[in-house]
């Protein structure tokens, strides 16, 4: 893949960045509806189906990894459990990263905060008894401790037991 898109080709880490976006965009044949100058999270979105993603301008790491993590939605397919939807964008975004030698510590802490967050809701509602090997395991959880019991998920993303 770095043959593509070598990293002393350009001048500045932002058009590496948006290079490598781009690689991904025309491989996975992706429409871009809209790019966004500011970071907002709230805003990026992918449409797994129309292959439509709205992205950040990959300026910095993290707008970097937020377009993967979109892309990753449209090339890991839909999943209806939405912390495995988020889990597997997730892992897309960093092994991707990797494959770039871009350093991904710092992202992959927020990655399981987001995905923790997802679980909890989904657990809440009832629409899991149980938690993926590999993703208990990437998160460091216990939900057999969790079983009979709602969640909260706590400001240092360690989770209670409601009654
Ligand atoms: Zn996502």
């Amino acid at each position: 893949m770095n043959k593509y898109c070598p990293r002393d080709l350009y001048d500045n880490t932002a058009d590496f960045y948006e290079a490598v976006v781009r690689l991904y965009i025309r491989r996975l044949d992706i429409h871009v509806k809209k790019w966004y100058k500011s970071l907002n999270a709230a805003s990026y979105i992918a449409f797994q189906d129309s292959k439509t993603v709205m992205l950040p301008v990959p300026k910095n790491r993290t707008a970097f990894l937020i377009c993967l993590h979109e892309i990753g939605h449209i090339a890991e397919g839909w999943h209806e459990i939405s912390y495995v939807n988020e889990y597997l964008a997730e892992m897309y975004a960093i092994s991707e990263a990797k494959k770039w030698n871009i350093d991904t510590e710092a992202y992959e802490i927020k990655a399981k905060q987001y995905v923790l967050a997802h679980l909890v809701k989904d657990w809440n509602a009832n629409r899991i008894k149980t938690v993926k090997k590999d993703i208990k395991e990437w998160l460091d959880v216990n939900p057999t401790k969790w079983k009979g019991h709602q969640l909260q998920l706590n400001e240092d993303f360690s989770i209670s037991k409601l009654k």
